[in-house]
């Protein structure tokens, strides 16, 4: 994967040189026939946060003006030191709040900073894919079960898992009505809000699927078929079956068999489908164990599917990149070195070496929902989208 050793800010300032103009509206980025980039350096400024000096530049093509910082991921930020350990704290279950207390900042600092680094792990994941040498292992699907505000409203998060390496793929999202046993007095509490807010589509899952099939279909060689493994979920079958490359898809599906009380043996039905899951059922146990709002009976429960959908995707770049594949066999590497992208672990310093804007990677549309925070559920919490004019 074609990435940068050293961070963007650690340049010498005399020496940093910006390769393409980041302005999305530039004609520099109009396609083949477009202007060639060019830049003038035009003085530089004093950062206040850290003292650095930062060089400035001006577009000769659209001259509009940008900074040695707009090509940061700590662009704006006034205590870009906490990236990191707000980065760390995410996925060692620690809630914001608590964030907040040991790294000596205000929670909604926390918050903001979690959403930036969600962002950019969006952009980050859309590049991994791009970079992907071809999807040749099978691929376990499955969704992992959460909520935002209220189990009123549910979130099914599909990820897509790589059968050996491990890899996570993509993730999508399938907000759907609150299921299960539920009291009289719950029903109508449910029907009252779905009144109020609008209910979900019910083909949820399907559409889920079906974008993460969107997705993996061109990385699959012209001459092979995807292999995808999931439960026996309906919907599953529906994507699949209604996908214009269905007939390059082999589908196995494996039910989820009735299972005994705790500590009964498994049956062989249940054996064949464990063991054709494993990757995703491992990946989702640790998902539980390592996202301080997907623990069970917490009270850190997030406020919006935006959220969550940035918070799993952050887990999963750090588990892709940083985290090794196998616990207690750190020497075997990460993920991310068995799928062929790299050659060595990598820090959390070398995934925020640079920024990545969503123009440069041509962000799937799910995910541009989830970049600017333009999820609509739960819609009665007023979620300010990210709608900066310069910030993407
Ligand atoms: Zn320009």
């Amino acid at each position: 994967m074609d990435w940068p050793q050293v961070p963007i800010e650690s340049i010498p300032p005399e020496a940093f040189v910006p390769q393409s103009c980041p302005r999305r509206q530039c004609p520099t980025h109009a396609g083949p026939d477009a202007p060639a980039f060019g830049y003038i350096r035009v003085g530089s400024y004093r950062r206040k946060c850290d003292g650095r000096r930062v060089p400035r530049f001006r577009c000769r093509v659209c001259q509009r003006g940008f900074s040695l910082q707009t090509f940061a991921v700590s662009y704006y930020l006034k205590r870009p030191e906490l990236l990191i350990p707000i980065a760390n704290a995410i996925v060692a279950c620690s809630a914001h709040r608590q964030t907040a207390r040991s790294l000596g900042c205000a929670a909604s600092t926390v918050s903001r900073q979690a959403a930036r680094i969600g962002r950019h792990a969006i952009t980050f994941l859309t590049r991994m894919l791009a970079a992907l040498p071809g999807l040749d292992e099978a691929v376990v699907y499955d969704h992992f079960e959460s909520f935002a505000s209220s189990q009123y409203f549910p979130l099914g998060l599909g990820t897509a898992y790589l059968h050996d390496s491990r890899l996570l793929l993509s993730v999508d999202l399938a907000p759907h009505r609150r299921t299960g046993k539920m009291s009289p007095r719950q029903k109508a509490r449910r029907d009252q809000l779905e009144k109020s807010y609008g209910k979900p589509s019910p083909r949820a899952y399907e559409q889920a699927l079906s974008e993460t099939l969107d997705r993996l279909m061109p990385k699959v060689p012209k001459n092979k078929n995807l292999r995808l493994v999931t439960d026996d979920h309906a919907q599953y079958a529906t994507a699949v079956a209604r996908h214009p490359h269905s007939e390059r898809i082999e589908h196995r599906r494996y039910a989820n068999p009735p299972r005994g009380p705790k500590g009964s043996p498994r049956s062989e039905e249940a054996l064949a489908r464990d063991r054709a899951m494993a990757t995703a059922d491992h990946a989702h146990q640790f998902l539980r164990h390592s996202l301080s709002h997907q623990r069970r009976e917490t009270i850190a429960f997030a406020r919006r599917h935006n959220s969550l959908a940035e918070q799993l995707i952050t887990h999963g770049v750090w588990l892709n990149y940083v985290k090794a594949r196998r616990e207690n066999r750190p020497r075997e590497g990460t993920r991310a070195m068995h799928a062929g992208l790299t050659d060595e672990p990598w820090s959390w310093e070398r995934i925020f070496a640079r920024r990545l804007q969503p123009f440069e990677v041509d962000l799937p549309p799910t995910w541009q929902r989830v970049y600017c925070r333009r999820l609509p559920f739960p819609s009665h919490l007023e979620v300010k989208p990210h709608a900066l004019k310069n910030a993407f």
